[in-house]
C-alpha cells in the first residue's frame, strides 16, 4: 500500500481505524454532541448494504465486508453518507460520487457479483451439470498442466447464464464457478477446459498487492497462460458464445 490508493486520493487518513474515522466525522456533522459510544463492524451480507442505528445512546454500524479493504477515503465517504442520512444533513455529492466509484470497480464488481451467488442462497452447486462434470474438467487439467497436485477447490455452477463472468476463483471460499452457459452440449469442452484452466492459474497464482494497483493477470499468470495449447482456438470458441 502506498501513499495514493486506487481513486487515486492522496489518503491522509490511511492509519485510521474505521471506528475512528466515524468518530471524526461524527464530530464534523455534530461538533456539540458528545460522541456516543461506536461500533463499528463488517458483516457478512449478501449485497453491498451498509446500516447504520442509534440505540440506546450507541452508535452501531454494519458495514459490508466488502469493503474490509476499501481505501479509508471510502469509509469516510461512507460514514459521511450513512451519518448524514441518521442526522439528516445534506451529504456533499463529492462523497456519493467516491462511495459510487469504489462499487464500480472491476475487482470490487466481480466480488459482489460473487458474493451474492454464494451469500444469496445456502450452498454452492455441485460440480455435475447436466453436460458436464467440472470435477473431470478439473482433474483432467490437473493431471496435464499441474502435475495432478492442485488441490481441489470447490467448483460449482453459477446459478445464471448472465455474460458478465465465465468463471470465477474466489479465495476466500476456495471456490471455482462457471458459467452455467458452458453446461450444454453445444459448447466444446474446449471452451469450457480453457476457462477452467484459467481459473485454475488464478488458484496457482494469487493476486499481487504489491504497490497500489491490484494486479489479478500477473506477468507469470499470462505466461503460464500460454501453455495452454489451444489457447487461441478456445478464444474465438468464446466469442462465439
Ligand atoms: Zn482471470
Amino acid at each position: 500500500m502506498g501513499m495514493f490508493d486506487s481513486t487515486g486520493l492522496q489518503s491522509s487518513l490511511f492509519f485510521e481505524s474505521p471506528g475512528e474515522i466515524y468518530a471524526r466525522v461524527f464530530r464534523e456533522l455534530k461538533p456539540r454532541t458528545a460522541i456516543p459510544e461506536l461500533r463499528v463492524e463488517f458483516c457478512k451480507f449478501a449485497n453491498a448494504d451498509n446500516f447504520i442505528r442509534l440505540e440506546n445512546g450507541r452508535l452501531h454500524v454494519r458495514m459490508s465486508d466488502l469493503l474490509e479493504g476499501a481505501p479509508a477515503p471510502v469509509i469516510e465517504a461512507l460514514a459521511q453518507i450513512l451519518l448524514g442520512k441518521l442526522y439528516r444533513k445534506e451529504v456533499p455529492r463529492l462523497y456519493a460520487h467516491r462511495y459510487r466509484l469504489y462499487l464500480n470497480r472491476r475487482d470490487v464488481r466481480r466480488q459482489a457479483h460473487l458474493v451474492r451467488q454464494i451469500r444469496g442462497r445456502k450452498f454452492l452447486s455441485g460440480p455435475a451439470g447436466a453436460h458436464y462434470h467440472l470435477e473431470e474438467i478439473f482433474e483432467r487439467l490437473n493431471r496435464q498442466f499441474f502435475g495432478g497436485l492442485m488441490g481441489m477447490p470447490q467448483l460449482g455452477w453459477s446459478r445464471g447464464t448472465s455474460r458478465s463472468m465465465l468463471g470465477h476463483f474466489d479465495p476466500s471460499h476456495n471456490a471455482i464457478i462457471i458459467n452455467r452457459i458452458f453446461d450444454r452440449p453445444n459448447v466444446p469442452a474446449l471452451a469450457l477446459e480453457y476457462v477452467m484452466f484459467h481459473e485454475m492459474l488464478h488458484l496457482r497464482f494469487p493476486v499481487d498487492h504489491a504497490g497500489s494497483r491490484r494486479r489479478v493477470h500477473t506477468k507469470e499468470f499470462r505466461e503460464a497462460e500460454k501453455e495452454f495449447p489451444q489457447l487461441k482456438e478456445a478464444k474465438e470458441l468464446l466469442k462465439k458464445l
